[in-house]
């Protein structure tokens, strides 16, 4: 193997830069040249390829996004487009390309190892919303929680200087992992995700209880899948009479200087997906589990249900029938 490539497709998660330094340094390690594909598939259907350099990975590592750009392309979902993208990767002579991103770039992928037959194909799994089956983690989770930690914080503040309820949506499209972790970690008095099933009546008895204790403000953590955050505010004003506000917290969870863990798991994953490269895969996914990298067929990643970890469900589980809290 001479030449590798790398590109970033769907959304994108901090320590995307982090994979691309060490892609660019582990490819010249093992003797290879690195390139890069700019702007996702759209950039493989254009051509938008080049050779990388240590130079274009200096400084990148404390950054957040991509600096080769990513994209959603429609062109890639029909095989005249992805025949061309192959046609580009084999004008440069690309033996192997890495794929940073979700469920939905890796069944893109999978076509694109279908049609190829020579070329190896590695996803790395990078999203925030966690959502991806086969893998406990994925690339850009660490950082978002920690933004949405800091964002709870400071709202939680306001919240009990002026005895309101906040109503913080999160994201993670059909997944209430990004919520879930955050709700815990936060101490958000309550938690509405997909995953756990919850009795407004129940909130209700509790929350009365703790304002007859003086309890003066409460946070709510609700996940973007639910689409009732207004709802939720509204059940708030009338139900627990507590002046409410509405707080999106949206991209902002997206960017952000990536962790050292995520710096770290960026590290890991792409160096396990340079090796199953030399290794002779042809197509896979690198996943993190309970402590270890494997790889694993895309049909077992980019194809099944992603289920949130039992136990990270059970200390969910106080939400669902909120025990009485000391004020
Ligand atoms: P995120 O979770 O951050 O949204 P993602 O990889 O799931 O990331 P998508 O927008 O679903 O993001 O997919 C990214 C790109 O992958 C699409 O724009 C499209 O080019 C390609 N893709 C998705 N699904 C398919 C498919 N079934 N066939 C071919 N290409 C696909």
């Amino acid at each position: 193997m001479k030449k590798i490539a790398i590109l970033c497709s769907g959304g994108d998660v901090s320590g995307m830069n982090a994979a691309l330094k060490r892609f660019v340094e582990y490819a010249f390690d093992r003797g290879m040249q690195p390139c890069f594909v700019e702007n996702g598939y759209e950039g493989l259907i254009d051509n938008q390829i080049h050779e990388a350099g240590y130079s274009d990975v200096a400084g990148i590592i404390s950054i957040g996004g991509t600096k080769i750009h990513t994209s959603r392309s429609e062109r890639f979902k029909e095989e005249a487009y992805r025949r061309k993208a192959l046609e580009n990767l084999r004008t440069h002579g690309i033996d192997g390309l890495v794929i940073l991103g979700g469920d939905g770039s890796f069944k893109g992928m999978q076509k694109l190892a279908d049609e190829s037959g020579d070329i190896g194909f590695i996803g790395i799994p990078s999203t925030i919303d966690n959502d991806i089956a086969g893998t406990q983690y994925c690339l850009g989770v660490d950082t978002a929680l920690n933004g949405i930690r800091v964002s709870i914080d400071a709202i939680r503040d306001t919240a009990s200087s002026f005895g309101r309820a906040f109503v913080i949506e999160v994201m993670g499209r059909e997944c209430g992992y990004l919520a879930l972790v955050s709700a815990l970690t936060s101490g958000a008095e309550m938690c509405l995700i997909p995953e756990i099933p919850y009795d407004l009546s129940v909130y209700k008895e509790d929350f009365l209880q703790q304002k007859k204790e003086g309890r003066s403000y409460f946070i709510a953590v609700v996940s973007e899948a639910l689409k009732n955050s207004e709802e939720i505010s509204r059940w708030f004003e009338e139900e627990i009479e507590v002046e409410s506000r509405v707080t999106v917290l949206g991209h902002v969870q997206r960017g952000g200087i990536p962790t050292v863990h995520d710096r770290l798991m960026a590290f890991h994953f792409v160096t396990t997906g340079i090796d199953a490269l030399l290794g002779g895969t042809k197509s896979a996914v690198v996943c993190y589990n309970n402590g270890t990298f494997v790889c694993k067929p895309i049909e077992k990643v980019a194809f099944k249900k992603y289920y949130i970890d039992e136990d990270l469900l059970k200390l969910g589980r106080e939400f669902e029938s909120p025990q009485h809290k000391q004020v």
